[in-house]
């Protein structure tokens, strides 16, 4: 099953611990995310009012999510006025089973499905299991992701940790392609030759949405390869997911995240397909049409003022790839279908900071702000990151670490219980200095040094190399002349 749903299985740092393990997935992900990122830097670069859009992405989405019931409301009422359904699902089981009743309403053993985050987010493809149903997914990547029985590790190209021969093997093992050679186009044609036969035998399809737009009913999916075009328009029934965060009021809004989208995920002027529905056609296209509308936790988001910022969120990926722990740990460590920056906010949000898993993603950063900076939609990730960081440890019962803090914040607020400190560590660290460092340290200390070594104390420190100083001894002990260099500078306490 490709679909893996938000509930991480175990702590980032455990996980991460495996995930770190694997040299072929480091590689792989490496490689992957050098080259998209700097495409995506040129694609941003082309355009001289980057700036300018991502302020109004930001500042579009704000609106929407003060006004979200009312936007909301608008759309149900279009999709109603063209022929649409609308359903409206509070939890991951509501709609599930909304999705469920419907494939059985019409007997379909089998569904077709457009790559979609959200039902992944509701693990639909296991929901239909258990009623007997088989989603099948016809995004190559995400093809590959259920062929393995793997789960994604990126939001847009969900098997970025698999290489060309892994997934060659792949398709000759469960598709029963013969196929010579890891080339691309090889790799295609078998996976086309599989999904074309699905594509004109099934019935249902099963959607996401990347936007809907409210004054129409016009539901939205940018995609790069067909698959999707053919899921929305050759079945006769069509069931959409969309999170509530998805509406947009008017088309001018949409047209403002058709620029910033494709740049910032694919690094690509425009998509190559842009698919839009309104309802139903009669003659062309699905002849039945529902629109789920999915909250699962996105209402409590909205409710905070700090993480609401999160919604703004249009799933681009930019933060992934540029990401220095995403790099390296890779998407499985996050173990949830929201990877990387976006993942360590949106996950724990989603389940309302009451799963203890996924209260460990926020430091799971450098808090570099690399993120931010790519964001489109300028969510300030390492602002949220830090919010939600004080929030997991104010729920958390007093422990010993928070206690040594204490301690340390006294110690280092005043220089001469610094010094003192420092002197009497100098002092101890006799026995524990090998080679210039400390490979181990003792007692409740000992996680410190358990993946670092902590460099010894020197026999000076700067301060006391500065009182012995003949200038020193003249301006004072404690601060330096106010030369050139020093001017306008504080001067902290070493
Ligand atoms: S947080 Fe920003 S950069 Fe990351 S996926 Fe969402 S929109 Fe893209």
């Amino acid at each position: 099953m490709s679909a893996g749903g938000i509930k991480p299985a175990r702590p980032f740092p455990a996980a991460a611990r495996d995930t770190l393990g694997n040299a072929q997935m480091r590689r792989n992900l490496r490689h992957a995310t050098t080259t998209i990122r700097e495409k995506r830097q040129r694609a941003v670069d082309e355009l001289p009012n980057w700036e300018a859009l991502r302020d109004e992405a930001a500042a579009l989405k704000d609106h929407v999510m003060a006004h979200l019931s009312e936007y909301l409301l608008e759309l149900e009422a279009s999709v109603q006025a063209r022929g649409g359904q609308v359903h409206w699902a509070r939890t991951a089981q509501e709609a599930r089973s909304i999705v469920a009743a419907l494939a059985q309403r019409h007997g379909a053993q089998e569904v077709i499905k457009v790559k979609s985050i959200s039902t992944d987010e509701i693990e639909l493809n296991a929901g239909l299991a258990a009623h007997g149903i088989h989603a099948i997914e016809t995004d190559l990547a995400e093809l590959i992701v259920q062929l393995a029985e793997d789960q994604p590790s990126h939001i847009l190209v969900p098997a970025i940790h698999r290489n060309r021969a892994e997934i060659r093997e792949l398709f000759q093992r469960k598709l029963g392609a013969e196929l010579l050679t890891d080339d691309p186009k090889a790799l295609a044609d078998a996976a086309r030759t599989y999904l074309r036969e699905k594509f004109l035998s099934t019935t249902v399809a099963v959607s996401g949405a990347n936007f809907a737009v409210a004054e129409t009913g016009t539901v939205c999916v940018v995609e790069s390869e067909g698959n999707g075009r053919m899921c929305l328009t050759m079945p006769d029934v069509l069931i959409s997911v969309m999170g509530i965060e998805k509406v947009l009021p008017t088309w001018q809004d949409l047209a403002v995240f058709l620029r910033v989208l494709p740049r910032s995920s694919t690094a690509e002027r425009m998509n190559p397909y842009t698919s839009f529905w309104s309802g139903v056609t009669p003659g062309d296209g699905p002849q039945e049409f529902h629109l789920v509308l999915l909250d699962n936790g996105r209402t409590d988001v909205l409710a905070d003022d700090v993480g609401r910022q999160t919604l703004r969120c249009i799933r681009c990926s930019a933060c992934l790839n540029v990401c220095p722990v995403y790099e390296r740990t890779g998407g499985h460590a996050y173990g949830s279908v929201y990877p990387g920056p976006i993942g360590a906010i949106l996950t724990p949000q989603l389940l309302q900071l009451e799963d203890e898993n996924a209260n460990t993603l926020p430091w799971a950063s450098s808090l570099c702000g690399a993120c931010y900076d790519a964001c489109p939609v300028k969510i300030n990730i390492p602002e949220v990151l830090l919010y939600l960081r004080g929030q997991i440890s104010d729920a958390q019962p007093p422990s010993v670490q928070a206690a040594a803090f204490k301690v340390a914040a006294w110690v280092m607020s005043e220089p001469h219980r610094f010094e003192g400190a420092i002197k009497l560590a100098r002092t101890g660290q006799g026995p524990l200095v090998k080679h210039g460092a400390i490979h181990a340290l003792p007692g409740l200390l000992a996680g410190w040094t358990a993946s670092r070594d902590l460099p010894a104390f020197p026999r000076q420190t700067f301060r006391e190399w500065w009182r012995q100083r003949p200038a020193a001894q003249e301006h004072g002990p404690d601060r330096p002349e106010d030369t050139s260099e020093t001017a306008g500078n504080a001067w902290e306490p070493l």
